[in-house]
C-alpha cells in the first residue's frame, strides 16, 4: 500500500485504488489538506471598493479556435468565501478577500445606458469573478440586478453557483427571467476539491426549491474531473438531477468541460502542495495556453454525459464550455451548433422568454 500524502492538517481523505484501472493491486490514500482556518477566515473577509471600471464585459473566452457561448458577464463583486483547488480566481486575483464594489448605483447606470443601444437576445451572468449566490442573504446582489433587468424583454441573468441558500431569492419578482446555475460535481470531487462549497445533496435540494420558485435552472459539470469511476460517478450525478426536478423542461442549458488552467494556477496549487489530485496526470497545453485533459478524455467525459443526459431528455441544450471543432464533433454534438454556439443559446433563451 502507498501513501502519497502531505504534511499540512487537518485533513480529509480520498480514497483512489488504481486496482479499478487494470493496473497492479495498490491503493493510493490522498490526505488533502483542509483550508487554513487563516486562509479560510481571510476568504471570508468582506471589503467595500469603489470600483472604477467597467461592470459589464463580454466573457473574454479564450479565442485560438476554442467555440465561447457569447455570455455577458456583469461583475458587482470579486473573490469567494468558499475554496475549490482548481479555482483560477487565485492566480488571477491575487487576494483572498470578498470584495463588493461599493457603487453599485454606477453599474445600474452602465447597464441601463449600455442596454440602450442593444438590440437581440443578451444572457448577462454574475458568477464569473465570484460565486453569485454565496452572500446573497448578506447582501441581496442577486435580488438586485433581477430587478435591475427585470424591464428589459431580450435580457436574462444566470446566477452560477456552489452554494444552497437560496431563500431570499423568493423575493425575485419576475423568476422567469432568472436562471439559478448549479455547479455540480460528484460527491467524490466535491469533497476532494470543492472546500467549504454545499454538499451534492444540498446542491440538489437547492436546485429542486428553485424550480418550485419558478427559475430556470441550468447545469454546469465543469470541471470534470478524471480519476477512478469518473465515468460511473457522473452518469449517477446525472440520474440524480433528473431525480430532483419536476419538469427537466426547467432546465436553461447544461455545460461540460473538462479541468483546464492556466500554467500560473498550477505554480500557485504547487506552492500551497495542492497540486497532486489535478496534475497526477498527464496534461497537455492548449492553443489557449492553458493546461487541459488530453483530446481522448474530454472527449469521452462528453460522450458519457451526453448519452446520459439525452436517455432522460435528448432535447436538452447541452453545451460544451471552451471546446474546439474536433472534441464537438468526436463527441457528436457539432450538430447541435450549426449556426454556432452563441446562436444555440440565444435561441434558448429566446424560447425561454417567449420572444
Ligand atoms: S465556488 Fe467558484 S468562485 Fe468560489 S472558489 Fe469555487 S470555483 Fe472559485
Amino acid at each position: 500500500m502507498a501513501f502519497a500524502t502531505f504534511s499540512i492538517v487537518p485533513f480529509v481523505r480520498c480514497h483512489f485504488r488504481s486496482e479499478e484501472l487494470g493496473g497492479p493491486a495498490f491503493s493510493v490514500t490522498v490526505l488533502i489538506m483542509k483550508l487554513h482556518p487563516e486562509i479560510a477566515k481571510r476568504r471570508n473577509t468582506i471589503v467595500e471598493e469603489h470600483f472604477c471600471g467597467e461592470f459589464w464585459k463580454p466573457c473574454p473566452g479564450t479565442g485560438a479556435g476554442y467555440h465561447c457561448c457569447g455570455y455577458q458577464i456583469l461583475s458587482p463583486l470579486t473573490g469567494c468565501g468558499m475554496y475549490c483547488t482548481y479555482c483560477v480566481l487565485q492566480a488571477y486575483l491575487g487576494r483572498e478577500e470578498q470584495v463588493v464594489f461599493s457603487n453599485f448605483a454606477d453599474l445600474e447606470d452602465e447597464v441601463r445606458s449600455k442596454l440602450a443601444a442593444k438590440e437581440g437576445i443578451i444572457r448577462f451572468g454574475t458568477g464569473e469573478l465570484g460565486d453569485s449566490l454565496y452572500l446573497e442573504e448578506q447582501l441581496g446582489i442577486c435580488r438586485r440586478i433581477a430587478a435591475l433587468l427585470e424591464p428589459y424583454n431580450n435580457v436574462l441573468v444566470e446566477f452560477k453557483t456552489k452554494w444552497d441558500d437560496v431563500r431570499g431569492l423568493d423575493q425575485i419578482k419576475v423568476p422567469g427571467k432568472v436562471v439559478i446555475g448549479f455547479s455540480m460535481n460528484t460527491p467524490a470531487m466535491i469533497e476532494c476539491l470543492e472546500y467549504g462549497t454545499a454538499s451534492l445533496d444540498r446542491r440538489l435540494e437547492a436546485l429542486r426549491r428553485c424550480e418550485e420558485m419558478g427559475f430556470w435552472v441550468a447545469i454546469h459539470f465543469d470541471p470534470m474531473v478524471w480519476y477512478p469511476r469518473w465515468e460511473s460517478e457522473y452518469r449517477d450525478v446525472v440520474r440524480r438531477v433528473f431525480d430532483a426536478l419536476d419538469d427537466p423542461a426547467h432546465i436553461a442549458w447544461w455545460s461540460l468541460g473538462g479541468f483546464r488552467c492556466v500554467p500560473a494556477l498550477k505554480a500557485r496549487l504547487k506552492e500551497r502542495g495542492l497540486h497532486l489530485p489535478l496534475f497526477s496526470g498527464e496534461l497537455v497545453l492548449g492553443e489557449d495556453g492553458k493546461y487541459r485533459y488530453f483530446r481522448s478524455v474530454r472527449v469521452d467525459f462528453y460522450s458519457v454525459v451526453r448519452e446520459a443526459v439525452e436517455e432522460y431528455r435528448p432535447e436538452t441544450t447541452l453545451y460544451l464550455c471552451m471546446e474546439s471543432d474536433e472534441v464537438w464533433r468526436e463527441c457528436s454534438m457539432d450538430r447541435r451548433i450549426p449556426g454556432g454556439l452563441p446562436a444555440l443559446l440565444d435561441k434558448r433563451a429566446a424560447a425561454m422568454l417567449a420572444i
